[in-house]
């Protein structure tokens, strides 16, 4: 109860309207691009609910240049005039990192400019917010925390370092013990469509195969586990016995034997196959592994399930040591495990950090901690005098040198903006977009290389922040996370409590508080590449009217019997919708390259073309912060180096 949630563990919204843009006159981006809704003081995205993320307007001018119509009706772009030394596409943690990286090698007067499709920068780095009364509250609509499975690299800490960010203090901002007070454990929502009835149980394995404590608290938990899940005799001794027995499933063979087959099987199998559970386990277990892989235990390997420490491996002599083809993500690391840090809009605070040092007149302050209630002036992202310029709501769809990549001195960048479609120059470009993007925006690519990039298609996700007016229900309840097996968003957690810069969070259940859900819309059964695929499609295909309805049913059905009325408890939903999400990271079902080894696909697609790099957190395959970082400094590196 009071370690901290970590990614591992979390194992009718009305858009307020962006107002017309009445720009004063010296805020204008001056030249032939005409200044957008950025430039009037209306302007402020974090503030905007309803569907967010992948929100309406940030995807279509990509969407058009994939299905191969957007020239048929793009007209001549337009030539901005602008050059710059620098042009970074995507303007997440990775292209932010990048411009800031630059500027630290060409200089503080390099002229950089960076793009980006959606209305705010961050990219997955998302913040949400909400007004209660007088009261801000703060969401992660992203990007979570500072935390990776493997420690940081030098660069990564540097950076993080440079922000002023201390990774050691975060202790002093979380009331750990604050939920725990309450009497308020996890638990998990057994629904009668998946399961036999609507019922709450105790979560004995809050965190995938972990302790919730200690042993005996854990021994309690099962107890009470047993007593209220709506499952048969059988299921609820399978479930014990998978938790207690040590046996070793595999005799016979050497832990690398059993490491190599482990690999090849999926969990289900496993659990099914060989510890010979009841389908009714399978169930219960099948979406614990969805936060961190964005699908079930049918689609990740037994080997990485061992090292998330699930159970059923305690009688198996397997080697500690990471087996060949594990997930990064599944291997624990211990000093990894410290370096963590929540800010309560997740990493949008890296970001926003390192959108102050790129442009300090556009978010004021000096601190880490400052940053949290800082309010961005968005106005001040793209102004003519300023060496580094934002554009948000900028689709870049066209990236080539100006004549042989190989000899060109410059790179012209098109993109699409307010129905138009502009270009500039720049002597280098670093793509910190997604990768899957850059086969259709930069033709010149050797097709190797297209292939590649067009491989890392991402996890598909829903973060879902719902304000309510109190946590009553909660309290009453006994939890503040609970697991829902069958449910529409099959994590729901009271937000973490952290009070930081002035911000603080929900101390009592009669305040006002963020409850933040977790849905992938995978589809299990099949390989993973395909779950994520049908996923995305389904997120582009559901309406915000269906997502509000299905998360407003599953607070009043869970939280319905301690007093919850979705009507008057709820005053804001916040989805934010990730169809291109995690970073893909490799797996030994379905990936084969991966366990026999050979280059990876990552490797190729980030090599760098003439005078343009390629970073983004898919440069590495591997969905953390840290690596939007490494690869943004890697890219700044190549096209520097000369
Ligand atoms: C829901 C979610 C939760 C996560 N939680 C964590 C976490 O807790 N900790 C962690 O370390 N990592 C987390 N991650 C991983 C996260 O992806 C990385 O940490 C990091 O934020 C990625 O940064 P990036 O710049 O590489 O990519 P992104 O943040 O995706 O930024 C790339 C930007 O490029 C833009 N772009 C794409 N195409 C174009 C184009 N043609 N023109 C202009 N712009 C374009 C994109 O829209 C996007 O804004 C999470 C990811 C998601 C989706």
């Amino acid at each position: 109860m009071g370690r901290r949630i970590t990614r591992r563990d979390f194992l009718n919204g009305v858009a307020l309207t962006v107002g017309a843009a009445i720009v004063p006159s010296h805020l204008m981006a001056a030249g032939v691009v005409p200044p957008g809704p950025e430039a009037s003081p209306d302007y402020y995205p974090p503030a905007l609910t309803g569907l967010r993320g992948s929100h309406p307007g940030s995807f279509e001018a990509a969407h058009s240049l994939r299905d191969g119509t957007f020239w048929d009706h793009a007209g001549t772009p337009i030539d901005s005039g602008e050059k710059y030394d620098l042009i970074v596409v995507g303007g997440g943690i990775s292209g932010l990192s990048a411009a800031h990286f630059f500027r630290k090698t060409a200089g503080e007067k390099s002229r950089v400019l960076v793009l980006d499709n959606h209305d705010d920068f961050g990219g997955h780095a998302k913040r949400n917010e909400f007004r209660s009364g007088q009261r801000t509250m703060l969401g992660f609509g992203g990007t979570f925390s500072i935390e990776s499975p493997a420690p940081y690299s030098a660069v990564a800490k540097g950076l993080i370092e440079e922000l002023g960010i201390d990774v050691s203090s975060y202790p002093k901002y979380v009331s750990k013990d604050l939920y725990r007070s309450f009497g308020l454990s996890p638990k998990i929502f057994f629904d009668k469509e998946t399961f036999t009835a609507d019922a709450l149980a105790t979560n004995p394995m809050p965190r995938v195969g972990g302790e919730s404590e200690n042993d005996k608290t854990r021994s309690h938990a099962l107890e009470m586990f047993v007593k209220d899940a709506p499952l048969s005799a059988q299921a609820k001794a399978d479930y014990v016995r998978l938790l207690s027995e040590r046996v070793d499933y595999l005799p016979g063979l050497s832990s690398d034997e059993k490491k190599a087959r482990l690999a090849r099987m999926s969990y289900n199998s496993f659990l099914a196959d060989v510890v010979k559970v009841s389908p009714e386990v399978v169930k219960l277990f099948q979406p614990m592994p969805q936060p961190l892989f964005g699908v079930g235990f049918d689609a990740v390997s037994a080997q990485d399930a061992w090292g998330l420490g699930a159970p059923g491996f305690d009688g198996m002599n397997l080697d500690p040591a990471p087996g060949k083809g594990m997930n990064r993500d599944a291997i624990p690391n211990a000093e990894a495990e410290k370096y963590f840090f929540h800010f309560p809009d997740g990493n949008a605070s890296i970001a926003r950090l390192l959108v102050r040092k790129l442009i300090p007149e556009a978010i004021p302050g000096q601190s880490a901690a400052d940053i949290v209630l800082a309010r961005a002036n968005y106005a001040r992202l793209d102004q003519k005098e300023s060496a580094v310029r934002i554009r948000l709501n900028s689709t870049a769809v066209r990236v080539k040198h100006q004549g042989d990549p190989a000899s060109a001195q410059e790179v012209e960048v098109a993109y699409a903006r307010g129905g138009k479609v502009y270009t500039a120059r720049a002597s280098h470009c670093i793509l910190a977009c997604w990768h899957v993007v850059i086969p259709y925006i930069c033709e010149q690519l050797p097709d190797k290389q297209k292939q590649a990039l067009a491989s890392a298609a991402k996890v598909p996700l829903l973060y879902t922040n719902v304000a309510l007016r109190n946590w009553k229900a909660f309290q009453k309840l006994g939890t503040n996370a609970i697991y829902a097996p069958g449910a529409y968003h099959s994590y729901m957690n009271l937000d973490l409590p952290v009070s930081i810069g002035g911000y603080e969070c929900s101390r009592r259940p009669e305040d006002p508080i963020v409850v933040h859900m977790m849905k992938t819309p995978c589809k299990p059964g099949r390989p993973a590449r395909d779950q994520h695929l049908l996923g995305r499609i389904e997120l582009f295909n559901t309406t915000f009217e269906t997502m509000e309805r299905n998360i407003r049913e599953q607070l009043a059905r869970v939280l319905g019997p301690g007093g919850f009325d979705p009507a008057a408890d709820i005053t804001a939903i916040t989805v934010n919708r990730w169809p291109h999400g995690y970073a893909y990271e490799y797996n030994s079902l379905w990936d084969k390259f991966w366990l026999e080894g050979g280059e990876t696909p990552c490797e190729i697609a980030r090599q760098p073309f003439g005078r343009i790099a390629i970073a983004n957190a898919d440069a590495g395959a591997y969905a953390y912060t840290d690596c939007a970082i490494d690869h943004a400094h890697r890219a700044v590196g190549e096209i520097t180096k000369a």
